[in-house]
């Protein structure tokens, strides 16, 4: 196998750092290294870099700059969201999630409940989408938050966060919605989508792993979840990744600017897929019936476990992943397959490709020449 090429279907997990954002950053390694809240010129000469970061951002999903809060990463941000809930109103003791959604919500969800909150997850259909008719039989008196994936990061499949959001809105229950994987590859307006919080990282954005932001709508009543210096106007302590956030704010704007490439990318990833099917038998997509992100692809190879096919794909220096967490030793299936209604053995032969706005189609035809024999082989050798 040609083992020098190097294929990147992995864009879920994370995306590289685009060179425009790394020139950004620089200066503020380099020479513009103060703190931005020093009373000297040297550091409060930062706020317009700061300034200009929160309004780039702000301006990708729709929001006022000031509604903007930096945070470490999209795990922050969600976790400082969830935790409003506990603390908005103390006869409010209910919450509601996905069964679905990544693991920031999932454990945080665990945390809550040790502390008293009871929480709902709501099941989805096999395709993955959700059906508001249950969000709506979940409602209780004491309901404080609703919290939601909008794009899912294993499947792609992308829920309908405004019309769940209009609901929420409507009985006066928070409404926060984990747009990590959503942002910048689909349209995000939280001002349309009516969402109170909206929880967005820099790293699937090409920008930087360890920035993130959470979009804090005017006038929900925000505590911070990160407790310090009272930077963020007071809404998150810790002295500003100035570096960091310039990138994200760079990086803002290039998926802005960007935003139509997403087309092509889709036409990537349709063309992996109806490849794929045409020439490897047994292959079912996860979530194909349902709305799913441009670039992200599921798919189940029938008699084959997803480890294996990622070890011989790395062999032959294609990166993707599975959903499943390995832990001690065992493989655990996907909880989103599962939640779907996958059986354990097609959740663990499944394999996200995920595309992104490098990626080209002599990756997407080198793929597809080389995964038809690792199936081939690994089926032959099950049977
Ligand atoms: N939410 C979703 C949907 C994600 O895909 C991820 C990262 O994989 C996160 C949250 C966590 O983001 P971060 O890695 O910035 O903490």
């Amino acid at each position: 196998m040609n083992t020098t090429r190097f294929c990147y279907f992995d864009n879920n997990a994370t995306t590289r750092v685009l060179p425009e954002v790394v020139e950004a950053m620089l200066p503020f390694f380099n020479e513009q290294w103060g703190n931005p809240s020093s009373a000297y010129h040297f550091g409060h000469q930062l706020t317009r870099p700061l300034d200009a970061a929160r309004a780039s951002v702000a301006a990708l999903i729709g929001a006022e700059p000031r509604e903007i809060i930096f945070t470490s990463c999209g795990t922050e941000s969600i976790n400082s969201a969830l935790n409003l809930s506990s603390r908005i109103d103390p006869k409010k003791r209910h919450i509601v999630v996905s069964a679905v959604e990544h693991s920031a919500t999932m454990k945080f969800c665990l945390h809550l409940e040790k502390a008293g909150i009871s929480v709902t997850r709501l099941q989805v259909a096999p395709d993955g989408t959700l059906d508001l008719k249950q969000l709506e039989q979940s409602i209780r008196p004491d309901t404080a938050m609703v919290s939601l994936i909008w794009a899912n990061n294993e499947t792609g499949v992308v829920f309908q966060i405004a019309e769940a959001a209009t609901f929420c809105r409507e009985r006066g229950i928070l409404f926060h919605t984990d747009a990590v994987q959503a942002v910048g590859k689909i349209p995000v307006d939280v001002k349309s989508a009516g969402v109170d919080l909206l929880s967005l990282s820099g790293h699937k954005l090409n920008a930087p792993k360890g920035i993130g932001a959470l979009y804090v709508r005017q006038g929900v009543p925000y505590e911070p979840f990160v407790i310090g210096g009272g930077q963020e106007r007071g809404r998150r302590g810790g002295t500003e990744n100035v570096p960091y956030i310039v990138g994200l704010g760079r990086a803002a704007q290039l998926a802005r600017a960007a935003f139509s490439e997403m087309s092509t990318v889709q036409g990537l990833r349709d063309r992996l897929e109806s490849s794929i099917l045409e020439r490897i038998p047994k292959v079912a997509i996860n979530g194909t019936t349902a709305t799913r992100l441009p670039n992200t692809s599921n798919l189940a190879f029938e008699g084959t476990e997803a480890e294996a096919i990622l070890m011989l794909l790395d062999q032959a220096g294609i990166c993707a992943s599975s959903g499943s967490a390995c832990t001690t030793g065992s493989l655990e299936p996907s909880h989103v397959l599962t939640a779907m209604g996958c059986s354990p053995a097609r959740a663990r032969s499944s394999i996200r490709f995920s595309l992104g706005r490098h990626s080209t189609r002599e990756d997407v035809d080198y793929l597809v020449s080389v995964l038809p024999g690792i199936i081939q082989r690994l089926r032959e050798a099950a049977a």
